[in-house]
C-alpha cells in the first residue's frame, strides 16, 4: 500500500528490520502515519524550525515531522536496532534528518540545532518526566527550545496542566506553568500503540513564555515547592518550618494563610512567597 512519503508502511518497516518492541526501552510504537502527522501539526508551523525528536524508534513520528515541513530533524535514539529504518528516512529526505545513536539523558542535543527549535517526541515513559524537568529548568531563561510537544501517560499530562485544589496539582504543575503555556492537545487510547500500553496517553504542548508569569528566583521557588508538596497534607506553617523561623509572617506577607496546604495555593502565591524569602 502506498504511503504519503513513498516509504513502506511502518508494519513492513518493523518486520523488515525485526524491531520487536522492548519493554525496558519503553517501546510502544505509533504505526498510523495520519496520526503521527497530526501530532506533528500540534507543534505548530514546522517550516523554518529545527526539531529535536527523542526516541524515534522505527520513525513514524519522524516521518510525520518531515512530511509536515520541518527544516531539520535531529532524532536521538538509544536502540541501535532502529538505525537502519531511520537511514531509509534519511535517504528519502536528503540533508534534513540527523540521527544520533545515544541516550537522550547523556547528550547536549541543543549543540546540534539552530534556533528556532521545537522539541517533539513520543517519549519513553521511563525517562519522559526526567527530560521534561530538565527542559523546564535550564540555567538561564529563555531555554534553547520554543515549544515542547510531548506524549505522556495521561496521568502525568494531567499533573502538568493541573490547577490548584486537587491531587494532580504539585511541583510539576508549578514548574511547567510558571514559564510556559501548557495544554493537553490530544488524548490517545492504548490501541493507538503497538504493543498497546496498559494506560491512556496524552500529548501536551508547552509554549515557552519570554518572561516568567510572576517574578521569582528559580532555585528558591523550586526549594519551596519541593518542601511544600513533599508533605502536601501538612499545613504550610509546618511543612515550611525549616525554611525560616518567621515562616508564618512571611506566608502572611505573601498573601497565604499559614494553615493552608500546598495544594490550595496558586502559582502566584508560591512566587510571592519565593520573593518574601529573599527579604
Ligand atoms: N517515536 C516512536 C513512535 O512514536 O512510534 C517510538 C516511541 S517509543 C514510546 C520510545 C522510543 O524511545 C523507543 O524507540 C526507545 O528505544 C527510545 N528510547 C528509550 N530510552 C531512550 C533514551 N534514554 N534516549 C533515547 N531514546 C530512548
Amino acid at each position: 500500500m502506498a504511503t504519503i512519503d513513498g516509504l513502506p508502511p511502518l508494519r513492513e518497516v518493523i518486520r523488515a528490520h525485526d524491531l520487536v518492541a522492548k519493554k525496558q526501552l519503553g517501546q510502544n510504537f505509533l504505526l498510523d502515519l495520519n496520526l503521527t502527522a497530526k501530532i506533528a501539526r500540534m507543534a505548530g508551523d514546522l517550516t523554518g524550525a529545527d526539531v529535536l525528536e527523542v526516541g524515534p524508534g522505527p520513525g513514524g513520528l519522524t516521518r510525520g515531522l518531515l512530511a509536515e515541513g520541518a527544516r531539520r530533524v535531529l532524532a536521538v535514539e538509544k536502540d541501535a536496532r532502529c538505525l537502519a529504518a531511520l537511514a531509509e528516512i534519511q535517504a528519502a529526505y536528503p540533508g534534513r534528518l540527523e540521527v544520533l545513536n545515544a541516550d537522550a539523558l547523556e547528550i547536549d542535543a541543543a549543540a546540534h540545532l539552530t534556533p528556532p527549535i521545537k522539541v517533539v517526541a513520543n517519549l519513553p515513559y521511563n525517562v519522559g518526566t526526567e527530560l521534561l524537568v530538565r527542559w523546564l529548568t535550564p540555567r538561564t531563561w529563555p531555554p534553547f527550545w520554543d515549544s515542547l510537544t510531548l506524549m505522556f501517560q495521561k496521568e502525568v499530562a494531567e499533573r502538568i496542566v493541573a490547577r490548584p485544589g486537587g491531587k494532580a496539582y504539585g511541583r510539576l504543575a508549578i514548574l511547567a506553568q510558571w514559564r510556559t503555556d501548557a495544554r493537553i492537545v490530544m488524548t490517545l487510547p492504548p490501541e493507538a500503540f503497538t504493543p498497546p500500553p496498559k494506560i491512556h496517553s496524552a500529548v501536551v504542548h508547552l509554549a515557552r513564555l519570554a518572561e516568567p508569569r510572576y517574578p521569582a528566583d528559580a532555585a528558591i521557588l523550586s526549594r519551596i515547592t519541593a518542601m511544600a508538596f513533599n508533605q502536601r497534607r501538612k499545613m504550610l506553617r509546618a511543612s515550611l518550618k525549616a525554611l525560616a523561623p518567621d515562616i508564618e509572617e512571611r506566608l502572611i506577607a505573601a498573601g497565604i494563610q499559614p494553615t493552608q496546604r500546598a495544594e490550595e495555593v496558586p502559582l502566584e502565591g508560591f512566587c510571592a512567597l519565593a520573593r518574601m524569602m529573599e527579604k
